[in-house]
């Protein structure tokens, strides 16, 4: 037709212009990795804007990611020039949108414009408060709880009056629904909301005042929206509210007309074509969403991927689009993907092909390593391998399963000098709990450290309020001491209320005995010691939150850490220097990201470390998700898999740390499930040299039909290989970290002697 003036359309393919020039009625386009279905929304708003259909402060375009949204509107600017983008507000997450729709009508829930968002810790502290107040027990009923299931119930949409009988009754004798009430009536009354209202809010608010939703309706002309996979329920109810049109006539006859005024623009071309179609379409809905349900992997925060599946029940008459042609990845990337996520029960189901047919591209690469060390050393190498044929930094990425994997590859990178950043969270130094425990180590290390000394005085909770901290203060400048001796000081005299004081004799006592054992009881036992004694581990197994698992494994892997070091000081010295570096944003460096914040990414390199039964399949995924838990870690993989164009490189490692002990670890049964045809596990005899281990990479050599004289793996493998998939074990008669000890040396040399590149 007469859009083919446009430069936007050119390259696309015939189904991604199907679905960029569908414009009007309900559109689902269901298609997986790398088919170009943020590409073909982004065009589709260049289109939209290009021929006049809507000013962009018409368009609601929802995104997974802050960082999405910034690329999105990026783009589309490339496409149709700068000018036109500016002025779309309504591009962003749910979230931030949400937070947008909320402070224009704030009063309807209750707030002012100027209401303040509560962080997780406000949250907890405040539902404490309300816990007490009804006489409960807060050991018994833990806050942290508590906050966990109103964010499940806003997840879904549900009010205090609207949630289920059993649950109401679970929470503080019964007091559940109450407390609800009485939170939700707290927050009014502080003008704040919870990050969960931030989407509860406008959905009660379309609910009650329909007005309201109808100034969205006439306002909204087009609605789209990218990984609709993982969509909750919230955001589902919210996205319908918006999109489904009760009277539609009315609304769409109104629409018609772009608003004018508001966009102060001239008027848009194509009016006149604009009209007709309007007219052909006044009882639908222009709605897009794409989204791959294989790419679901939120189910564990409450997304719903039937959301995608009933898609055209809740918007009839959709036209429903499949792409089926891969443009990011090489043919060996997209059949080891493809393979690996046909081992899912329960999917709808795709195809994909790809026309890149390079006899030169690279199979994926799969490498054993012998601990984690060993596997940020190699993937170090690996790295410099590629600067050296002139790969940017910028586009590799190391993908890991949990977040404290990363430690291993900042310690190393910081080593090598390599830059890199992380992505979606704080480095591995920074994290809370982290801080928290080097905290302690430095004041054992050095008694005067009183700033660490502060940080930790009161954690976990002793009852040691403001007040106390500031006597500790003014008796140690008295004094002319450090804290922790004049907190000593104070503990034996009465300057203290008999509860404050105790517990700073607990704490100057800790420490003395800690300091002492310094000398004599080797740094990581005394590191864990610590960290038992002061409660501070317990304080995070109690904790019922959903990242305190995450914070406990951080904790471990610190302690492992530190084997690498001589003493304590030695290693906090380490990490002080660590600390130091810079993390440059527009500097050239590696990404280092968890999976779960790689999605929809995409990389020319992807390294995916950590391919070990338990820690990827995730035990907890496991324990708690049976086959559906299993089936999330697959797509997970998929996920990963498929971020890469041109190289990727999967390792395991045959010792890892799991729960706080070295274990052999089995390789992961996703390894198994990748194509012989497009994997290279044993050629080029470098990183892979675990063929000739006998402990280490033979494991999966030996799967693969290789040699059996591995004495550990070989059968091992094999059974997972085969159908024995329920029964792992990870008891062998030697523990590993021995093995790991003994044979430090030959399988350094083996491994690392020579690498790939
Ligand atoms: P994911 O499921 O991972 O989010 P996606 O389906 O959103 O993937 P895109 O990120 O939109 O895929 O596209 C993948 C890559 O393919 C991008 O680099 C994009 O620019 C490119 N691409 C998409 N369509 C075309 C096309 N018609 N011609 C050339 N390149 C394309
Ligand atoms: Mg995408």
């Amino acid at each position: 037709g007469q859009n083919s003036a446009h430069d936007y359309l050119k390259g696309l393919n015939p189904e991604q212009r199907l679905a960029v020039e569908t414009t009007e009625g309900p559109v689902l386009v269901l298609a997986g990795a790398g088919t170009g279905k943020t590409r073909v929304l982004t065009t589709r708003i260049a289109h939209i804007l290009a021929t006049g259909r809507a000013f962009p402060s018409q368009i609601l375009a929802v995104t997974f990611t802050n960082k999405a949204a910034r690329e999105m509107k990026q783009r589309i600017g490339h496409l149709i020039g700068e000018g036109n983008v500016e002025g779309m507000p309504w591009l962003g997450t749910f979230h931030s949108i949400g937070v947008k729709l909320l402070r224009r009508h704030a009063e309807l829930a209750g707030l002012k414009s100027d209401f303040t968002i509560l962080d997780t810790d406000d949250v907890v502290r405040l539902i404490k408060q309300l816990i007490q107040a009804e006489g409960l027990d807060d050991k018994r009923w833990p806050a942290k709880t508590f906050a966990q299931m109103l964010d499940n119930w806003k997840n879904k949409g549900l009010g205090p009056d609207e949630i289920p009988e059993g649950d109401a009754r679970s929470f503080g004798n019964g007091k559940g629904r109450q407390l609800y009430k009485a939170y939700q009536e707290r927050l009014q009354t502080l003008n704040s909301c919870d990050f969960g209202d931030l989407l509860y809010h406008p959905i009660r608010i379309f609910r009650a005042y329909p007005d309201v939703l109808k100034e969205y309706h006439r306002k909204f002309k087009y609605i789209l929206v990218d990984e609709y996979q993982d969509t909750n329920t919230a955001q589902y109810m919210w996205l319908r509210l918006l999109a489904q049109r009760p009277n539609v006539r009315a609304a769409s006859a109104e629409g018609r007309k772009p608003d004018r005024a508001s966009a102060g623009q001239a008027a848009p071309a194509e009016a006149s074509e604009r009209s007709e179609r309007a007219a052909v379409s006044e009882n639908k809905v222009n709605i897009c969403c794409v989204g791959d349900d294989d790419q679901s992997i939120y189910g564990w925060r409450g997304a719903e991927v039937d959301n995608i599946l009933r898609f055209d029940k809740d918007f009839p008459g959709a036209t429903i689009i499949r792409l089926e042609r891969n443009y990011r990845s090489t043919a060996h990337i997209l059949g080891a993907a493809s393979h690996l996520i046909a081992h899912n029960e329960g999917r709808f189901g795709k195809t994909l092909f790809t026309d890149r047919d390079d006899p030169e591209d690279d199979k994926v690469h799969v490498h054993a390593s012998w601990d984690s060390e060993e596997e940020a050393r190699a993937i170090g190498d690996a790295i410099e391998a590629y600067q050296r044929q002139k790969h940017n930094l910028n586009d590799m990425a190391i993908l890991v399963r949990a977040s404290f994997q990363m430690r291993a590859f900042e310690d190393r990178f910081i080593t090598l000098g390599l830059s890199y950043r992380v992505i979606g969270g704080p480095r591995f130094y920074e994290r809370l709990e982290i801080r928290d425990a080097l905290a302690f180590f430095r004041v054992v290390a050095n008694g005067g450290d009183d700033l660490a000394f502060e940080r930790i005085v009161n954690v976990p909770k002793r009852g040691l309020g403001e007040a106390t901290i500031r006597q500790i203060h003014d008796t140690a400048r008295a004094m002319r001491v450090p804290m922790l001796e004049a907190a000593a000081t104070l503990a034996e005299s009465d300057e203290l209320k008999p509860k404050p004081r105790a517990a700073l004799r607990e704490v100057a006592a800790n420490f003395e005995r800690w300091q002492k054992a310094l000398e004599t009881t080797p740094h990581t036992e005394l590191a864990e010691t610590i960290l038992e004694e002061s409660g501070y581990t317990d304080m995070w197994k109690n904790d019922r939150s959903a990242d305190s698992p995450g914070r406990l494994e951080n904790l471990k892997e610190l302690i492992r850490s530190m084997e690498e070091y001589e003493s304590l000081r030695s290693f906090l010295e380490h990490v002080a220097l660590v600390m130091e570096a810079e993390q440059g944003e527009s500097l050239d460096a590696v990404s280092i990201m968890t999976l779960h914040s790689a999605k929809g990414l995409e990389f020319e390199t992807v390294f995916l470390p950590g391919w070990e039964e338990g820690l990827f399949p995730h035990q907890r995924a496991l324990d708690e998700g049976g086959r559906s838990g299993l089936e999330e870690e697959r797509r997970l993989a998929y996920v990963g898999l498929t971020r890469a164009k041109k190289n990727l490189h999967i390792w395991f490692v045959s010792n890892r740390l799991i729960h706080g002990l070295w274990q052999s670890t089995i390789p992961s049964r996703f390894l198994d499930e990748l194509p012989e045809t497009h994997v290279d596990v044993a050629d080029g005899g470098n990183s892979y040299g675990g063929y000739g281990n006998p402990y280490g990479g033979g494991a999966f050599a030996s799967g693969r039909g290789g040699g059996r004289q591995n004495p550990y793996g070989a059968s091992r493998f094999d059974n997972i290989g085969a159908k024995d998939q329920g029964s792992f074990s990870n008891t062998y008669a030697t523990p590993g970290w021995q093995r790991a000890q003994a044979n430090r040396t030959e399988a350094t040399d083996r491994n690392w002697g020579t690498r790939s590149g």
